[in-house]
């Protein structure tokens, strides 16, 4: 495992710019291709947070403060994200 010698700001010097190409990008961890992504917000607000994680090896970034794009899913129902939480809670994420 490398996970400790990675870092938040490893990870958000590899992201691609655009989310579309995050099905090509490659995990800082385990080299696998293919993250995911999933926003969160707060109703009515333009800002949110992004969690971007690798399905193989479940380690990825918390993104704390992100402009929400217009037409993405974006989770703002607590229960939701709640819900989202226990789905993944097997992620080590960085933040
Ligand atoms: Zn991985």
């Amino acid at each position: 495992m490398k996970t400790a010698t990675l870092s938040y700001l490893d990870w958000i010097k590899h992201l691609p710019i655009h989310d579309s190409e995050l099905a090509e990008c490659t995990c800082l961890n385990c080299g696998s291709q293919g993250l995911h992504y999933q926003y969160f917000g707060i109703k009515n607000m333009d800002f949110g947070w992004k969690i971007v994680w690798c399905p193989q090896c479940n380690t990825g970034i918390n993104i704390s403060r992100t402009q929400l794009p217009k037409g993405e899913t974006v989770l703002v129902d607590p229960i939701e994200q709640e819900h989202f939480s226990t789905q993944y809670k097997h992620l080590k994420l960085f933040s």
